[in-house]
C-alpha cells in the first residue's frame, strides 16, 4: 500500500488522539526514515528524544533479535538477568541504589510518586501527602501524572483530578519555598521543561531546590523522561546542575526505540517497596531490557556523550546565525541535543513546509521549534537541516 492507502485506512480505524502529519513510515536508519512511497527524510525528531542512537542501530536491533529468539517474556515472579543488567548498569552510573522497571514515562512517574508518598506518610506521618511541580510541566497522561502536570490543556476533561497536587512557576524557588506546608512530600520537576518549550532554568536554581528539600525533609524528584539517556550531552541532565534527586525517572531513549519506563531511587527509599506494592506484568521484560542494556553500553562506549555536546553547539551555533537573518527567531537555547528556538508566531506551518522538503522538525508550546536530532546526527545532516529551514524562514 501506498502512503495515501494507509492514511485513508488509519483515518477510518485509529482514535484521533493525535494531530497526525501526513507522514507513513516504514523504515528507519541512523537520522534517516522513508516513507511507504519511498522518499526518504532527515529525522530532527527521533520520535521526540527516543531514537538517541539513531534509528535501528545495530547493535540495538542485534540485542533485540537474539533476545527474542532465546526469551521475550516471562514474568516478574521470577529474576530477570537482562533486567538486572539495566539496573546495574543505571545504577553504577547514577545516584541510585535500585531500580524498579515498566513500560513508559507516565508509568515511571506512577511509580515515583506513589513510592514518595508511601515513604513520606510511613516515615514522617499521614498527613504527607503533596507534590509541588511546574506550571508548564508534562509528566504523562495517566491520571496521576494528569494531575501531576502543570498544563490545563492535559487536564481539562478529566475531572476530578488527583488530589494533592500544587503547581509553581518553575525556574523560581521563591515560589517553591513559599508553597512547602506540613503536608508537602516531595518536590517534582523535569531538569529542562521539554514540552514547555524546551526551558532551561538558571544555574543556581536546583541548587536552591536541593536546599528546600533538606531544609523540609523533602524528596526531589527528577523527570528526565525527556531529557535522560544522554540527549543533553551527559547520560543524565542534571548533572549539568551539580544536584542530586533522590527519585529519578526514565523512559523514552533508554532502550534505543524499544517501550520502556523506569524509576530509580536510592536505598532508603527503595525499601520501602516491598513485594505487593507495586507493579507491572511487562515491566523490565527480557526484551526490552536487553535492548536497555545495548543502548546504554553503546552511549558509554562510543564517544555518543561528547559527541552530543559538540554537535549541539554547532547547531546552535547555526540556529544564532538564523535568528541574526530572520528576526521571527527571538531567542536559541538549549543543552547537547536539546535545543529550542523560540519563534515570535506558531510555529506549526514551518513543521508542515520542512516535512513536504523532506526534514522532520516539530514544535513545542505552540511557538518553539524543537530540534532533538538522533545523537549521532553530523555536521552534514545540521547543514542539510539548516539550509532547508532557512529556506523556509526566508518564505515566511
Ligand atoms: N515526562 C516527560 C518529561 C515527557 O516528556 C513525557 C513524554 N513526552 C512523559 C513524561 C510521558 O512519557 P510517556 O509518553 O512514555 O508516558
Amino acid at each position: 500500500m501506498n502512503s495515501q492507502q494507509w492514511i485513508a485506512k488509519g483515518d477510518k480505524y485509529i482514535m484521533k488522539t493525535y494531530g497526525r502529519y501526513p507522514l507513513v513510515p516504514v523504515r528507519g536508519e541512523g537520522c534517516y526514515l522513508w516513507d511507504a512511497d519511498g522518499k526518504r527524510y532527515l529525522d530532527f525528531l527521533a520520535g521526540v528524544a527516543v531514537n538517541n542512537l539513531g534509528h535501528c542501530h545495530p547493535k540495538v536491533v542485534a540485542a533485540l533479535q537474539k533476545q527474542a529468539a532465546e526469551l521475550i517474556h516471562c514474568s516478574n515472579y521470577y529474576h530477570i538477568p537482562t533486567q538486572i543488567e539495566l539496573a546495574e548498569l543505571l545504577c553504577n552510573n547514577s545516584f541510585a541504589d535500585r531500580a524498579f522497571f515498566c513500560n513508559s514515562g507516565a508509568e515511571a512517574n506512577e511509580a515515583a510518586i506513589k513510592l514518595a508518598r508511601k515513604y513520606s506518610r510511613e516515615k514522617f506521618g499521614p498527613e504527607r501527602y503533596q507534590i509541588i511541580t511546574a506550571i508548564s510541566s508534562f509528566h504523562g497522561r495517566t491520571m496521576a501524572t494528569v494531575s501531576a502536570t502543570g498544563q490545563e490543556k492535559v487536564q481539562k476533561f478529566f475531572d476530578p483530578l488527583l488530589h494533592g497536587f500544587v503547581h509553581v512557576p518553575f525556574n523560581d524557588a521563591d515560589a517553591l519555598r513559599q508553597a512547602v506546608t506540613p503536608a508537602t512530600c516531595a518536590i517534582m520537576l523535569e531538569p529542562i521543561q521539554g514540552e514547555g518549550g524546551v526551558v532551561v532554568p538558571d544555574a543556581e536554581y536546583f541548587r536552591q531546590v536541593r536546599q528546600i528539600c533538606d531544609d523540609n525533609n523533602l524528596l526531589l524528584i527528577f523527570d528526565e523522561v525527556q531529557v535522560g539517556i544522554g540527549r543533553t550531552g551527559k547520560l543524565f541532565a542534571h548533572e549539568h546542575f551539580g544536584v542530586t534527586p533522590d527519585i529519578m525517572t526514565l523512559a523514552k531513549a533508554l532502550a534505543g526505540g524499544a517501550p520502556i519506563g523506569t524509576m530509580l531511587a536510592k536505598e532508603e527509599l527503595a525499601e520501602f517497596f516491598g513485594p505487593g506494592t507495586h507493579g507491572s506484568t511487562f515491566g523490565g521484560n527480557p526484551l526490552v531490557t536487553a535492548a536497555g542494556v545495548a543502548a546504554i553500553r553503546t552511549i558509554l562506549e562510543e564517544g555518543i556523550l561528547n559527541h552530543a555536546e559538540e554537535i549541539g553547539e554547532y547547531l546552535v551555533g547555526e540556529l544564532e546565525g538564523l535568528k541574526r537573518k530572520f528576526p521571527v527567531i527571538t531567542e536559541v537555547r538549549g543543552i547537547g541535543l536539546m535545543i529550542g528556538a523560540e519563534l515570535s508566531i506558531p510555529g506549526g506551518e514551518i513543521v508542515k513546509k520542512a516535512l513536504e522538503r523532506g526534514v522532520l522538525l516539530n514544535v513545542t508550546h505552540d511557538s518553539v521549534l524543537r530540534f532533538v536530532p538522533p545523537l549521532i546526527v553530523g555536521k552534514k545532516e545540521v547543514d542539510e537541516m539548516i539550509g532547508i529551514l532557512a529556506g523556509i524562514l526566508a518564505e515566511i
